[in-house]
């Protein structure tokens, strides 16, 4: 792929006419079909003008930000449901995909866009697998959300009231996934962006930060005018996953504390990927930083637990987001 030196205004990858060739349907392809339908899946709402919501409720987020030009959705989703039908009412045309980062629950629509664009890491991280070995996990626990959640709505109306009709979980569509599959082959991205590249929509601009920490070819996406960033994976109000392939706590601090110093004083709203919450506070960046310096430098108080796929790792907990780091193998268990 072209290397292009940071700074680069993208125009000629995102101006691909008839923005999105469909898979086609009925064929072949085991990605012919989805498991729902777009309205029974997603919850797409306008959290400000240009800025729209495009959930998966319960599973991921992803954001479909548009200017006087053209659209970006940034992530593609699960796969569950069609994203493209999903946003058609929403988007300025042409619309272009950018990928925060690789792994399956954002990579899941990919194969329904012309124009994809990830961070000049990604197809080598696609050629590796998006995290492949965690969606089988993944089926196997996601039937359980709707029980937990209740569990909250239930707590929620004894008088505390945080939840609005966008605090949803989707039911796992379990019977539809068993009978055709669930399979991620995303195409290779057309696009390749590295940090400071500036995607340009008409009357908003993105600049592309790389954040690597997560996952290597995490980015973040900021729009300097309207004081709005991207975190996606980066930050969010629940455990911040590190121990996974391709995961590394000390760049992860130091993409945080990039953020919490580049951006002090300049974003208003944070909007994220995970949990929840689809928006968090700017001062979570400063308070993430502090955490994930304290775990990179080994000063924070790690327990053992098991995560949500099951799996040992460290935990520091934080309250209301905790950082998790592989767990030290002892000899023990080799
Ligand atoms: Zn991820």
């Amino acid at each position: 792929m072209e290397k292009r030196l940071p700074g680069t205004t993208i125009v000629a990858a995102m101006d691909v006419p008839g923005q999105r060739e469909r898979a086609p349907l009925g064929g072949d392809s085991p990605r012919a079909a989805f498991a729902v339908s777009a309205a029974d899946w997603f919850v797409v709402v306008a959290t400000e003008p240009g800025v729209t919501l495009v959930a998966e409720p319960g599973h991921v987020f992803n954001w479909l930000i548009s200017g006087s030009e053209r659209s970006v959705l940034l992530d593609t989703g699960m796969g569950i449901a069609d994203v493209a039908a999903a946003i058609e009412p929403h988007a300025e045309r042409p619309v272009s995909v950018v990928n925060s980062h690789v792994h399956f629950d954002h990579v899941g629509g990919n194969h329904l866009f012309a124009d994809v664009a990830a961070h000049e890491l990604a197809p080598a991280r696609i050629a590796a697998g998006c995290d492949l070995d965690h969606v089988e996990a993944y089926r196997r626990i996601a039937p359980g959300f709707r029980a937990s959640f209740e569990r909250l709505r239930d707590a929620d109306r004894d008088g505390w009231f945080v939840l609005g009709p966008e605090e949803e979980v989707r039911d796992w569509p379990a019977p539809e996934i068993e009978a055709q599959g669930w399979t991620f082959d995303p195409p290779p991205p057309v696009g390749s962006l590295v940090d400071g590249d500036v995607i340009d929509l008409g009357d908003r601009s993105l600049r592309v930060l790389h954040t690597p920490g997560h996952a290597a070819e995490h980015i973040c996406l900021l729009d300097e005018r309207a004081g709005l960033l991207w975190a996606q994976e980066q930050a969010y109000y629940g455990p911040q996953l590190l121990y996974l392939d391709g995961s590394d706590v000390t760049a992860y601090a130091r993409s945080a504390r990039r953020l919490a110093v580049e951006l002090a004083g300049s974003i208003r709203a944070v909007y994220v990927a995970h949990c929840l919450r689809p928006a968090v506070p700017p001062r979570f960046l400063v308070e993430l930083a502090d955490a994930a310096e304290e775990v990179a430098a080994g000063e924070a108080q790690l327990a053992p637990v098991t995560e949500m796929f099951g799996e040992r790792v460290l935990e520091a907990d934080y309250g209301h987001f905790s950082i998790q780091v592989p767990a030290v193998e002892t000899p023990a268990e080799r």
